[in-house]
């Protein structure tokens, strides 16, 4: 028997343990030169992407430039932005067929000498990421997580809509929560091969997911806390997810959060609003209830989404 339920979760962040681990796969080299540049805004249908590139708004800058590839497939500056912009959101495997298309198209020179070498680099680094995920060891935390039963998005709700709500009038909020919201929802549906999508929408109405930003440290339901997510339930699984995350940071008394910080609160409330309903016993799943040494979703967090939303687990 299911009747309407509500699950709620928070979760609390001890920002003054936070490691200083950081990724670093991306970070070879930032900006094009300004000869590059000045050749790509010739384009007008580049210029937004360049400029949202600039400002290090990698996920706002990614559909347009698909866009551009897709409408000039011959204009190889678009696909030397594009390559940018899958290498410094960490996918490796993409940069490296967008660059490989840039040096197809692009005339012959010391630039293009420049990236032809700097591919040598980025594919061993592919390789050693590929190496270093099939290491890790596997583990589930199933039973941690569905204490009050079995709880999921049905197969037919695929792609889950979500609504961004903007945070501008927010105190504390900028664009980067934003990047690190969408860059989370991608993590999940590319780590999860699919198994869970995700379609932004620019609507509430049409959401099954919404996600907004406050900086009331005194709400009720955010005391002390960097998130908060409940879900509806109905006989066919969860019917909305609704989220709440904070602009600033309890602990350190209106401080801004660091962009890594930020992109792991955005994945643990997503994997709350996907049903993983409780906490990892693992400090490094992101599913743990404090974050601080994570690096993203683990291999244990995706093992546990695999179970829970397999066939044999069902519902009670
Ligand atoms: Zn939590």
């Amino acid at each position: 028997m299911v009747a309407c339920l509500r699950l709620s979760h928070k979760i609390t962040v001890q920002a003054n343990l936070v490691a200083l681990a950081l990724l670093c796969l991306c970070v070879l080299t930032s900006k094009l030169d300004a000869k590059e540049i000045a050749k790509a805004v010739e384009n007008p249908e580049l210029k937004s992407a360049v400029t949202l590139y600039d400002a290090g708004r990698n996920w706002a800058a990614l559909p347009i430039l698909q866009r551009a590839t897709e409408s000039t497939p011959e204009d190889y500056q678009s696909w030397l932005y594009l390559a940018r912009v899958f290498q410094n959101i960490g996918k490796l495997d993409k940069a490296v067929a967008s660059y490989d298309k840039y040096l197809a198209l692009a005339p012959k020179g010391e630039e293009r000498d420049k990236y032809l070498a700097f591919m040598d680099v980025l594919k061993s680094q592919l390789a050693s990421k590929k190496k270093a995920v099939a290491s890790k060891a596997p583990g589930e935390y199933l039973s941690l997580v569905t204490p009050n039963g079995v709880f999921k998005w049905a197969r037919e709700k695929m792609p889950i809509t979500v609504f961004i709500g903007s945070g501008s009038k927010v105190p504390g909020y900028s664009t980067d929560f934003d990047e690190a919201f969408r860059s989370a929802l991608d993590e999940w549906e590319m780590k999860s091969n699919g198994l869970v999508t995700f379609k932004i929408v620019d609507s509430p109405d049409k959401s099954d997911m919404d996600v907004t930003w406050t900086d009331n440290l005194h709400s009720k339901a955010l005391s002390a806390e960097a998130g908060n997510t409940s879900i509806i339930c109905g006989a066919q699984g969860i019917l909305k997810a609704r989220m709440t995350l904070l602009t600033i940071d309890p602990f350190e008394r209106g401080r801004a959060r660091g962009k890594r910080q930020l992109r792991n609160i955005c994945l643990h409330e997503i994997g709350h609003a996907l049903g993983l309903n409780g906490h990892s016993g693992y400090p490094e799943d992101i599913m743990h209830s404090q974050l601080i040494v994570q690096d993203g979703v683990s291999p244990r967090d995706l093992n546990t989404l695999k179970m829970l939303y397999s066939e044999s687990t069902k519902p009670e």
